[in-house]
């Protein structure tokens, strides 16, 4: 038989926290917490497998859950001391979702279900307290309507909103348990009205129809966008968890909260919340109320008047302190709780592996190292390397000039300028046209997830830290002010009010979401610190990795900057960027449309000095740093000039008329040209090319060992060779040159040739090119395009499609296909180490700063990897998991 059902509670658990696939992460916490001997209410979850199964069977449940889930609520009844559905003595539950990871797109919560028109008066008695238990029940109307019935919430609260204004009300506290009474009739009414159906009376049905809205939500489009947008596979589905309700509403012995064991901004190590006295946990993250600090220590931090939870009440916060204390112990890693006080006693109701910054990341990482919780290796392997994004990016230059009008929270650092949005389909649709937006929001829902993605900032007027619009900023890593409360945002006429301002969509502001400022206008910023935690962890990266990591760049700026990340040479130093200077790109003209080898040498004189200059200065930069100069790679034509002025200036430097200019020019146009004239392919036709730019890096190198003594050996390399012959023939080239500046220069030139390996049948025919080649390059971003077939300038135009319609997990351009691409990698590394074992192999495609190709580069071994300046970082920490682990591992919390 199946256990579909796994209860806990009671100080016992039929699960664990490492049974988190089949329990869903809320589910096995609760199970680990209860284990424990953490005061957790008793409950049960049903499995992931269910929700397999409910897919995989139309929409039914297996025949004997219903057993099992009579079993575990009996189990809860006794625990508990009342009775499901009993009128004198009702259980309330509490039916929560609980994925593998955690998933705001979902289905989240119906709370006090089991309510009726019966059960209200006995939960009203069994309190004391009609207004509660009246409360409760339009509560749970209202979040079963609209979660489970999907009966819009705006209904809902236009019918409260019209009680209070009947009665001349201001708040929701006001409301008598008479008042309460009409609205649950008006309540219903709607739900009948809206549905067709009425409100349904038995806890049975009530309990059915949540569990399907929950397994049903597993399939919703945010839901869908939200696995897309975080790589979770749709057939991990989700669990249920249900669980004696604990009210935090009872009166002001009672409370609610939520609390990370350390500040999740900063890393610091100190206990970190929002409670609020007699409310429910919606009401915390709603932002309907102003949550007040957990600790002394927070309310003077945050600036707040109210009074923490520390004072209030000491004792209880007392025994949290100490859950915070065991929890860390048990779990060794910062977590997210959320706990209810009722009537004096402290409930815990989750926990997991807190969200934070990449700063707390680094701090509390290098912290429970240094306080013996964890080891060097686990440290690493708890940091998401592309979160170090967030540490490398420009803050606000101190010294700018600064217009604060208003401020926040600072809910997630970093700082970042742009356009006003106030809805996220517009922020959506303006990043994608090319602008930069900040979403200004109330507050955000999940509904609001791709514009928050799309967003380089997010300000709210309402909500705390812990509000969705903090959280999810912080995991994204955006810069997010939250609860900047001066400010207005009036949808309707799409102005944003602060005092006598107002501002406007696509009007510029600036937030800086470690101070939690906002300021009008875009403020200049400097470049971030690299120095305390963030050194700490990339040596410990460094330690444990086995790859290199080098760095894309072409010009000595880009290097000063990759070295500072820790850089350990340059992988591809594209010389073709170096043509478009305004000086050079007359001549570089000139050579292309040169009829005449004769002609064509001509013009490469005049761009030799310019190329060994360039050498020169990156072989400076780059000391006794590696340094891999890849040869002219792209089709000529990208050079050629369009406007008239242009066409005229090459027309007078080269001797020829604008008509000539004009008609060379069109001769160079190609139907393919990414798979056309270029590449080595210009080398071959064009020898010429190839020969001036050997001589420039030879000539620096015989230049920097005359001006400083040192000796620099230059990796040369071919691109886009396919057939071996292609690379003898330009290999005894640069031979050749080498040789002749050898005598000409009297120094010793040491070099190494190589290739990049980018194409399909370069990889099959490894072999053969590694008797001549002394390292190979795998150039993946032509290497996708052409294992495809797929235009890399393209591929963006219809692959969101293929991705949304799960067909492909990820753009292949972003991170490595294993399968097919991979596995060419895997038959050229095979095939080139069989022709010589010693042969150096790395990586220059853009795969070589993401973390998922990184793991597969080990995998095949790659020498090093080589990526933009600022992933550098991020591949010595990816590539120290990869070593680690030696497969494949995702960001942390999965
Ligand atoms: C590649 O193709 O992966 C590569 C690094 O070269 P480029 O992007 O310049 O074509
Ligand atoms: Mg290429």
């Amino acid at each position: 038989m199946t256990t579909w059902v796994y209860s806990f509670g009671g100080g016992a658990a039929d699960g664990r926290a490492e049974m988190k696939e089949l329990l869903g992460g809320k589910g096995a916490n609760l199970a680990e917490m209860s284990a424990i001997g953490l005061p957790v209410p008793p409950g049960f979850t049903i499995t992931t497998e269910v929700c397999t199964y409910f897919y995989e069977h139309d929409r039914k449940y297996p025949d004997d859950l219903r057993d099992q889930m009579n079993a575990a609520l009996t189990r809860i009844e006794d625990l508990v001391g009342a009775k499901f559905g009993d009128p004198k003595n009702p259980l309330l539950l509490s039916v929560r979702s609980g994925a593998r990871a955690s998933m705001p797109g979902m289905m989240d919560t119906v709370l006090n279900l089991g309510l009726n028109d019966e059960t209200v008066e006995g939960l009203a008695r069994n309190a004391g307290d009609r207004r509660f238990a009246y409360d409760s029940y339009r509560r749970f109307i209202q979040m079963f309507g609209d979660v489970v019935l999907g009966v819009d919430h705006h209904h809902f609260e236009e019918i409260l909103e019209l009680a209070k204004e009947d009665h001349g009300y201001m708040l929701d506290t006001e409301l008598t348990a008479e008042d309460w009474a009409k609205v649950i009739e008006d309540y219903k009414a709607k739900v009948l009205a809206e549905t067709g159906e009425p409100f349904p009376q038995s806890p049975g049905d009530q309990a059915w129809a949540a569990v399907g809205a929950v397994f049903g939500s597993w399939m919703n489009q945010r839901a869908i966008t939200y696995r897309r947008l975080h790589d979770i596979p749709a057939d991990w589905g989700t669990a249920v968890n249900l669980q004696a309700m604990v009210f935090g509403n009872m009166g002001d012995d009672c409370a609610t909260g939520v609390a990370f064991t350390r500040d999740p901004a900063t890393g610091d190590n100190s206990f970190y919340g929002e409670y609020l006295v007699n409310a429910q946990g919606e009401d915390v993250v709603a932002g309907i109320r102003t949550p007040q600090n957990l600790t002394l220590h927070g309310k003077k931090m945050n600036g707040s008047k109210l009074p923490a939870m520390e004072e209030v009440m000491p004792e209880v916060f007392g025994q949290l302190n100490d859950v915070r204390l065991t929890l860390e112990q048990h779990y060794k890693d910062m977590q997210d709780i959320e706990f209810t006080v009722q009537r004096g006693t402290l409930y815990m109701l989750q926990t997991r592996t807190g969200k934070r910054t990449a700063a707390a990341a680094l701090k509390i990482a290098a912290e429970m190292v240094a306080e013996g919780l964890i080891d060097e290796k686990e440290a690493l392997l708890r940091i998401d390397p592309a979160s170090l994004d967030q540490l490398l990016h420009p803050t606000l230059d101190p010294e700018a000039e600064r217009k604060v009008i208003a401020r926040g929270l600072p809910a997630s650092p970093g700082a970042a300028s742009g356009k006003i949005v106030f809805t996220a389909d517009e922020a959506e649709a303006q990043a994608g046209a090319g602008e930069t937006v900040i979403l200004c929001r109330t507050e955000t829902s999940p509904e609001d997830i791709h514009g928050m993605h799309a967003a380089v900032g997010i300000l709210t007027t309402r909500g705390g830290m812990t509000s969705h619009a903090a959280v999810v900023a912080r995991g994204m890593g955006r810069a997010c002010v939250a609860g900047a409360g001066e400010l207005r945002i009036d949808h309707k006429s799409g102005v944003m009010r602060v005092r006598d301002l107002e501002l406007r969509e696509g009007d510029l502001i600036t937030l800086d979401g470690s101070t939690g400022e906002v300021m009008q206008g875009a403020v200049p910023t400097v470049q971030p610190e690299l120095s305390g935690d963030f050194a700490t962890v990339m040596s410990w990266a460094d330690r444990h990795r086995s790859m290199g990591v080098r760095v894309n760049c072409d010009t000595p700026q880009e290097a000063k900057v990759a070295v500072a990340f820790g850089c350990e040479g340059i992988g591809l130093c594209r010389t073709e960027h170096m043509f478009f200077d305004a000086q050079r790109i007359v001549a570089m003209r000139e050579m292309i449309l040169a009829d005449s080898g004769e002609k064509r040498r001509q013009a490469l004189d005049k761009l030799l000095p310019y190329q060994r200059d360039d050498f020169v200065a990156l072989f400076k930069e780059m000391g006794d740093r590696p340094v891999t100069i890849r040869l002219l790679d792209p089709p000529l034509h990208e050079f050629l000039p369009h406007e008239d002025a242009a066409v005229a200036e090459v027309a007078k430097a080269s001797g020829l008329s604008e008509e000539q200019v004009r008609a060379r020019s069109l001769k160079l146009v190609e139907t393919n040209p990414m798979l056309g004239h270029r590449g080595c392919r210009l080398g071959i036709t064009y020898p010429e090319i190839y020969e001036m730019q050997a001589r420039a890096i030879f000539e620096a190198v015989a230049a920097v060992a005359k001006e400083t003594g040192k000796t620099v050996v230059p990796e040369v390399m071919i691109p886009l060779v396919s057939i071996e012959q292609e690379f003898t023939v330009l290999r005894k080239l640069v031979d050749k040159v080498a040789e002749a500046v050898r005598n000409a220069e009297e120094v010793e030139i040491g070099y190494l040739v190589g290739t990049m390996i980018e194409l399909p049948r370069a990889c099959l025919r490894a072999g053969q090119i590694a008797e001549g080649a002394e390292f190979f390059s795998f150039g993946t971003n032509d290497l996708t395009q052409t294992a495809y077939g797929l235009s890399r300038d393209d591929a963006g135009n219809f692959l969101g499609a293929y991705e949304q319609r799960e067909l492909i997990e990820q753009d292949p351009f972003i991170s490595l296909d294993p399968e097919g691409v991979g596995e060419l990698m895997l038959i050229a590394a095979e095939r080139g180490r069989g022709t010589r074992p010693d042969i150096k192999l790395g990586i220059c495609g853009e795969h070589g700063g993401d973390p998922a190709s990184i793991a597969f580069c080990q995998t095949v071994p790659l020498d090093y990897v080589s990526c933009s300046p600022y992933r550098v970082p991020i591949a010595r920490l990816a590539a120290a998991q990869a070593a680690l682990t030696g497969h494949a591992i995702g960001a942390v919390g999965r």
